[in-house]
């Protein structure tokens, strides 16, 4: 996919996605954002070893896609059991956020915002009890910094909180703060609760 600057080494994917405008138009629309050109690879691989010798680490078995740097790997792509290609376009746009995030922030990125984003920009915010989750950031003591893939709520925080920031700040600011590093404009007191 020369036009993307996206490398794709599996021929399968390649013939799902095809000329797929969707994946043009959503990935270049977040390379113009964030001025974001890099090349990024995109990796299927089916073994948990290979998985392994790449990032190093053990992933939990929910995993099915990651980032590493520039390159996004695809675990399983075989096994996915809804592969249509909106679902897999979903999950390539959101592991290309994380990586456009993770160099222009120089992995400073708070987790939250950074998960936010993703989920934002590849349109995975259906079905949140926003009502329900509000409450919980009202009551609940916790600062966003702090929130990680420990809380059982964390995706779901994550994309309203962004949701909340960029409602206040628009999107453009919301992209500048995070250009900027400028995490305090990203605190408990300037959301709207
Ligand atoms: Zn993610």
């Amino acid at each position: 996919m020369d036009k993307l600057n996206i490398d794709i080494n599996d021929e399968k994917l390649l013939n799902i996605l095809g000329d797929n405008l969707n994946i043009c138009f959503r990935i270049n629309e977040i390379r113009n954002k964030f001025g974001f050109e890099d090349r990024v690879n995109v990796l299927c691989i089916n073994n948990k070893n290979d998985m392994k010798k790449i990032i190093e680490c053990d992933i939990p078995d929910w995993v099915i896609a990651l980032n590493n740097d520039n390159t996004i790997i695809l675990y399983n792509l075989d096994n996915w059991e809804n592969k249509s290609s909106d679902f897999i376009i979903q999950i390539i746009v959101h592991e290309f956020v994380h990586i456009v995030l993770n160099y222009i922030t120089n992995n400073t990125c708070p987790i939250y915002l950074n998960e936010g984003l993703a989920l934002y920009y590849a349109n995975q915010n259906q079905n949140i009890d926003f009502k329900y989750l509000v409450e919980l950031i009202k009551n609940e003591k916790f600062e966003l910094e702090d929130l990680d893939y420990e809380h059982d709520h964390f995706y779901d925080l994550s994309i309203l909180i962004m949701d909340m920031f960029i409602i206040k700040y628009g999107e453009r600011e919301v992209i500048e703060f995070i250009r900027s590093l400028n995490w305090d404009m990203f605190s408990k007191n300037n959301l709207k609760l």
